[in-house]
C-alpha cells in the first residue's frame, strides 16, 4: 500500500508546489534559468552547514555522491554536480561531459562495491517524475525493494531511430547517445 504511493509521490510532489517554477521564470530569461540555483533546493544545501544530513560516499571539486535516504534497491545512491543544473530536461549536446563524468563516478561507486554490471541500473527521472529539481543520478544495486519501487525506474529500449522509448526514466547510457546526438531528453520516445 504505502509502496503503491510511493510510485506516484514525484507526481504528487510536482504538484504540491503550483508556481514555483512562475514565479521564478518570470524574473529571469528562460536559458540560463535552469543553471541558477533555487532557494529552495536540498541538494544546494550539499555545500552548506546542513551537509551534516547528507550520508556523502564520495566527493571532488566538482560532483558529490551521497546515499539516498529512502533506498530503493540493495545499494542506492545519488550523485550530483555540485553546480545547479535543474534536470535532464535541461541538458544539451554541451553537457556531454557532466552525463559522462557523472556515469564514471557511478561506475566507480559500485565498483568499490563489488557489484557486478547485471545488477547495476544507473539512469535519472525526468520532470516531472522527480522529486528534486537538481539533477541527480539514481546509482543502485539490484534487487529492487519491491515492484512498486521496480516500477520507478523502467528502462526502455528505443525502437528505430529512437534510443530511448516511452519512460519517466533514462539510463546514463542512453542520456548520453542522445545527447551526442544533438537531442533532448524526454517522457516520450527520444
Ligand atoms: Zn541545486
Ligand atoms: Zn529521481
Amino acid at each position: 500500500m504505502l509502496d503503491s504511493i510511493s510510485v506516484f509521490a514525484p507526481f504528487w510532489l510536482c504538484f504540491k508546489k503550483p508556481g514555483t517554477t512562475d514565479s521564478n521564470s518570470s524574473r529571469s530569461p528562460p536559458a540560463p534559468q535552469s543553471r541558477v540555483q533555487s532557494k529552495i533546493c536540498q541538494f544546494c544545501d550539499v555545500h552548506s552547514l546542513k551537509r551534516e544530513s547528507f550520508d556523502i560516499v564520495w566527493e571532488d571539486d566538482d560532483y558529490v555522491a551521497f546515499r539516498d535516504h529512502n533506498p530503493s534497491a540493495v545499494h542506492h545512491i545519488q550523485v550530483i554536480p555540485k553546480v545547479h543544473i535543474d534536470s535532464v530536461k535541461s541538458l544539451t549536446r554541451a553537457d556531454v561531459n557532466v552525463v559522462d563524468r557523472l556515469q564514471s563516478i557511478s561506475h566507480n561507486i559500485l565498483d568499490g562495491l563489488g557489484i557486478p554490471i547485471s545488477d547495476r541500473r544507473i539512469g535519472f527521472h525526468i520532470p516531472p517524475f522527480n522529486t528534486v529539481n537538481h539533477l541527480h543520478l539514481h546509482v543502485q544495486a539490484l534487487p529492487y525493494k519491491s515492484f512498486a519501487r521496480r516500477m520507478k525506474y523502467p528502462i526502455a529500449a528505443g525502437i528505430g531511430p529512437y534510443t530511448k522509448g516511452l519512460s519517466w526514466f533514462v539510463e546514463a547510457r542512453q542520456a548520453l547517445r542522445i545527447l551526442d546526438q544533438g537531442g533532448q531528453i524526454r517522457i516520450s520516445p527520444c
